[in-house]
């Protein structure tokens, strides 16, 4: 729990960092460029956006419905599904999958930092390694992902480059983007070949198939969960839609308000690999379906529009607050930030925590301008102050 005062001085602090200012004004600016060329380029977005918000509406109304199809799927593909009311319950449940000593591979994922995983794991003796260029960045540098898409939305590239040459001792020119991440790279190449255990989250599970669907531009995720012979999923009971056509219509909207024109890959997993030992793919597939405050946030009448956010990131960047304070507003405890964060906070972690953050907000609504679920989030943080002051 923190107090009022240590949460403004956490957020003043931040809004007179000026490495946090250069990078997260280099950053809003270049996504708002792109996001421009991709809704002239992809005009039909928006009404696809508005069936989207129609599929999610039905799914959180239909949780548990969609959470029994999803696992007869995973078990019907001969792999295996598991529930985790609380965070405590996925990690024991990961725990008692990977054990001790492994070499595991993790592809960027908002659920697995809500959990804290890789902290949990390495405490119990494994070798964890992020494989999101952003991601990597973030488990070595910290204090924590500033962004639902741009984990290391609050570095510069100076920043950057300073670290790649004393952790990985090579010379690199902090305008060679793709120098740093070629270094980086190579650097994880072995890992991915020795993992013991892949792990990921999803962008968005189908309950008709028992598939993830993870989006990327690295092809970091296809390697972290193929090769080796163990994936485990978290997923988060939100992400579940009925059907592969909903999914892929999930997959088109976050790419194109996250302000990709293109992504790269979109990899689907359905089962294990199914010719034998040594195939493409894992040989055991283990979904974990993660509840965490979800299901009681799905009958609350205000709180369950958070359970319909895609983590596109959108409103991160349109928002004057998240623009000043970047990741810190939500607090460095919690795996999520800005206005968004804040209710993913009060939802799934430390409610006292996320109340006084949500007095940081403004209450301007530009974040629904941006958000292509129209999510209100001005609602829905007035509304936790609101229940904060009736107990006083
Ligand atoms: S609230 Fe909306 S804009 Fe913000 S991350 Fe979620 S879906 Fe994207």
């Amino acid at each position: 729990m923190t107090d009022l005062t240590e949460v403004s001085q956490l957020l003043n602090k931040a809004s007179e960092d000026p490495v946090l200012r250069t990078a997260l004004d280099r950053a809003i600016a270049s996504y708002w460029k792109k996001r421009k060329q991709v809704m002239e380029r992809y005009p039909y977005v928006k009404e696809l956006a508005d069936e989207v918000r129609k599929i999610k509406e039905w799914s959180i109304d239909h949780m548990d419905e969609l959470l029994g199809q999803a696992m007869d799927s995973v078990e019907r593909r001969g792999g295996s599904a598991y529930v985790a009311k609380t965070a405590e319950d996925a990690r024991r449940i990961v725990d008692e999958l990977v054990g001790t000593g492994k070499i595991i591979t993790k592809a960027k994922s908002m659920t697995t930092e809500e959990l804290k995983l890789r902290e949990f794991l390495i405490e119990r003796g494994n070798e964890v390694y992020e494989t999101d260029l952003g991601e990597f960045l973030v488990q070595f540098l910290g204090p924590k992902p500033m962004h639902f898409i741009s984990p290391s939305i609050h570095l510069t590239r100076e920043k950057v480059a300073e670290f790649l040459r004393e952790f990985l001792g090579v010379e690199v020119d902090k305008d060679d983007i793709e120098g740093m991440v070629a270094q980086v790279r190579r650097f994880l190449r072995d890992k991915y070949f020795n993992a013991d255990v892949g792990i990921s989250g999803a962008n968005v599970f189908a309950a008709d198939r028992g598939a993830v669907f993870l989006i990327e531009n690295e092809s970091n995720i296809r390697l972290s969960i193929s090769l080796p012979p163990k994936y485990i999923a978290v997923v988060g009971m939100e992400k579940i839609v009925p059907t592969m056509g909903d999914a892929w219509k999930v997959v088109e909207v976050i790419s194109r308000y996250g302000g990709y024109k293109v992504t790269s890959y979109v990899n689907t997993v359905m089962g294990p690999a199914k010719v034998g030992k040594g195939d493409i793919g894992p040989e055991e597939y283990h979904v974990i379906f993660l509840d965490n405050g979800r299901r009681e946030a799905s009958k609350d009448p205000i709180l369950k529009q958070t359970l319909y956010c895609l983590r596109c990131g959108a409103c991160q960047y349109l928002c004057p607050v998240f623009g000043i304070v970047g990741g810190y507003w939500a607090g460095l405890n919690s795996a999520y930030s800005g206005g968004i964060g804040v209710m993913w906070e009060y939802i799934t972690g430390d409610k006292e925590t996320a109340t006084q953050h949500a007095f940081a907000c403004l209450l301007c609504g530009r974040c629904m301008e941006a958000c292509p679920m129209r999510i209100n989030q001005p609602e829905v943080l007035r509304e936790i102050r609101r229940r904060f002051m009736a107990e006083i």
